[in-house]
């Protein structure tokens, strides 16, 4: 197969995701503790001392929190743009084998092909990521790709382009309007900056982004990033619904704060 890829975790209290292929073991984002990222890898049969590479999106603690722990790995690299490297540094006390790539490049990494792209988040550069594996014509490892696409406020056209070429797309659905609206405990400035143009995508912001691109080639698409406290399983389905059920060639899978997801095959 291509790859394979599961998500350890996501939302405000954490993010990481696992890509496997034949020769790399990447993490995508590490918002936990070392200790955390260990158990949630051992819980799916994987383990640090196996992963080779961090893949940074932004400095928030939700995405790199994990990174001062991993210096008991010192042969894990850690790819980053410069501006997200340099932020993340600032907080750490040792120096990470940092691999910093520019936005909007495209470069290898063993068998994984990697390309970054700018997302409005309230960071200093954050990007999103598409890894691909493969090639075409391969019977038993197919040219197959992923998109993760996480904190962004709006989506602007040149994310409507990345998602359309993948089979997987790993996108944000962090709140509900009206949830987000009706809470009491985040001050009105905090609402702003969610629901703001670099804040995060609305479940409906996402909806009409899938519904916009609707691409055929997806097989999956991972509903991420949920609040815990402004957003519910049941406010994505009901937001879902109906774009669920006319893509029916792909399958949708809400993941929620505190969940693991199995591994899924691309192939
Ligand atoms: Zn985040
Ligand atoms: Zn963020």
């Amino acid at each position: 197969m291509a790859m394979r890829f599961c998500i350890l975790g996501t939302g405000s209290s954490g993010n990481s995701a696992l890509i496997v292929t034949e020769n790399a073991r990447v993490l995508v984002d590490a918002g936990f503790s070392a200790r955390k990222l260990g158990q949630l890898l051992a819980a799916v049969g994987e383990s640090l001392e196996r992963v080779d590479a961090v893949f940074l999106t932004h400095e928030h603690g939700d995405h790199a929190a994990g990174i001062e722990g991993l210096k008991k790995f010192p042969r894990l690299q850690v790819f980053a743009n410069a501006a997200t490297a340099r932020a993340v540094q600032a907080g750490l006390a040792h120096r990470p084998d940092w691999q910093v790539f520019e936005t909007g490049s495209r470069f290898r990494y063993r068998d994984l092909e990697v390309e970054s792209f700018a997302v409005p988040h309230d960071a200093q550069e954050p990007v999103g990521f598409r890894f691909t594996s493969g090639q075409d014509g391969d019977l038993f490892a197919p040219r197959r790709s992923l998109v993760w696409l996480t904190d962004l406020g709006h989506a602007p056209l040149n994310v409507h382009e990345r998602i359309r070429e993948c089979e997987v797309v790993v996108v944000e659905a962090n709140h509900c309007p009206d949830m987000l609206k009706a809470d009491l405990k985040r001050p009105w400035p905090t609402k702003q900056r969610i629901s703001g143009r670099h804040g995060h995508l609305s479940n409906v912001a996402a909806r009409e982004l899938l519904a916009a691109v609707a691409s055929p080639r997806w097989r999956r698409i991972y509903l991420t990033h949920l609040s815990r406290e402004c957003n519910s399983r049941a406010a994505v389905e009901l937001a879902f619904a109906g774009i669920r059920a006319s893509m029916t060639g792909c399958e949708f899978s809400i993941v929620g704060p505190g969940e693991t997801t199995e591994f899924y095959d691309l192939q």
